[in-house]
């Protein structure tokens, strides 16, 4: 398992770091042969142009589009986009145009919206054509799945509002990120990810956050460690994302090339997001400790979010969005489609207070409290110790 990452300051001049990331797992030859079909699976969230931060760069696709045809492969761009955008043409037409896409001649667009089921998935049909993925995610932090990266960006093989459903059935983040892997093994063709961290997002992310210049592009043959190397590079501890915590010991045998990894690391960690990551079997909790969506002044009533939440906690009300807190979930479907960002997070009244808590001397005794308590090792207690360690990682996230 190999990793290479290049502090890249800007996207002029991304494909040369990009070609010497790929020599370093063994060239493309490695990967792709002459004939073969190639994936490339870019973060295409919405209709938001380049710029925003909020997608993958184009240049970073072009680049690879390029490698790819070089081999004799043919590289072809397809991703399904986030709430609320149905997977049809016209929808994709309009989200390549936006997303700057359509200017990467080196590649063929999907346009093909048939669906197949791989497992209890259903998955677009170039995810059966092909013959290599490659996985080109956007370093973002997310509301429900703390960090998206390359395991996260699978999730836009689902098509179009098929992806709601396991909202439902997935309402925390322990299970959204089973959900994840079960997704990742059912896929079963060889990966490369790529991950476009020139410009990262961290906040409220994956689309109302604040971006931030993190210059790295991390390559890698194995996705999760891709995600792993990020972590550390952003700063955001791994026990917060439960599929990469059981991982982790991955890091161990991965062989590393490029920049060293401790030249890349931000100074200022990134801010994470409002939520807190949810336990499925503390759920009573997630009201009172979880962030809420609100709605924004901005708000113009176009009715997307009423769409997306099937919970159907979102009613328009004169003209403007209005949600209903008993019924919501906590999901963050709605605050990642509204097209206008209208929908905030915003803390819970004893995630504020403890928040303050954290800032003042009385930390402290949380610390001692942490550290004194130390429950028995069985199968009930061992969930109890883990969620500890992940509040408290919490905690300590929320002084910095
Ligand atoms: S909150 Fe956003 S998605 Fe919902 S109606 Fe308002 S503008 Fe549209
Ligand atoms: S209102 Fe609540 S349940 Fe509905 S989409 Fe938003 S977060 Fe999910």
């Amino acid at each position: 398992m190999k990793v290479a990452l290049f502090q890249v300051k800007s996207y002029e001049g991304v494909e040369e770091k990009i070609r010497e990331g790929i020599e370093a797992m063994g060239g493309i030859s490695q990967f792709a042969k002459k004939g073969d079909k190639v994936l490339l699976k870019p973060n295409l969230l919405g209709f938001y142009r380049p710029e925003r931060g909020i997608t993958t760069h184009p240049s970073i696709v072009k680049a690879v589009a390029r490698i790819v045809r070089e081999c004799g492969a043919t590289p072809i761009i397809a991703d399904s986009p986030g709430m609320g955008i149905s997977y049809t043409q016209c929808s994709l037409k309009k989200l390549y145009e936006v997303c700057g896409i359509t200017m990467i001649e080196e590649a063929v667009l999907n346009y093909d919206t048939r669906t197949s089921k791989l497992g209890h998935f259903e998955i677009i049909r170039p995810v059966i054509d092909c013959n290599l993925i490659i996985n080109i995610p956007k370093l973002k932090t997310h509301a429900l799945t703390v960090l998206t990266g390359a395991v996260k960006n699978l999730y836009g093989l689902i098509p179009g509002l098929s992806k709601l459903s396991y909202h439902l059935t997935h309402r925390d983040t322990e299970s959204f990120s089973r959900l994840l892997f079960e997704l990742l093994e059912v896929i079963e063709k060889p990966q490369l990810a790529i991950v476009d961290g020139i410009i990262g997002m961290d906040g409220d992310g994956p689309m109302d956050g604040n971006l931030r210049n993190v210059g790295v592009i991390i390559i890698s043959d194995t996705p999760i460690l891709a995600d792993l190397i990020a972590l550390k590079i952003v700063g955001i501890p791994c026990s917060l994302l439960p599929g990469h915590k059981k991982r982790q010991d991955l890091l161990k045998s991965a062989e590393l090339f490029g920049d060293p990894l401790s030249r890349l690391i931000l100074k200022e960690p990134f801010i994470l997001p409002k939520s807190i990551p949810s336990c499925e079997w503390l759920s009573f909790l997630k009201p009172l400790l979880t962030a809420t969506p609100v709605i924004r002044k901005d708000c113009n009533g176009c009715g997307t979010c009423v769409n997306v939440c099937l919970q159907g906690a979102i009613r328009l009300e004169q003209g403007r969005a209005s949600i209903e807190d008993r019924l919501c979930i906590r999901c963050y479907c709605c605050q990642e489609s509204c097209p206008n960002q209208a929908i905030a997070l915003k803390r819970s009244i004893l995630y504020r207070f403890i928040l303050r808590i954290t800032k003042t001397r009385y930390y402290r005794i949380f610390e001692k409290i942490y550290h004194l308590t130390r429950f028995p090792i069985n199968p009930f207690w061992g969930k109890v110790e883990d969620f500890k360690g992940r509040l408290w990682e919490r905690l300590r996230c929320l002084r910095r």
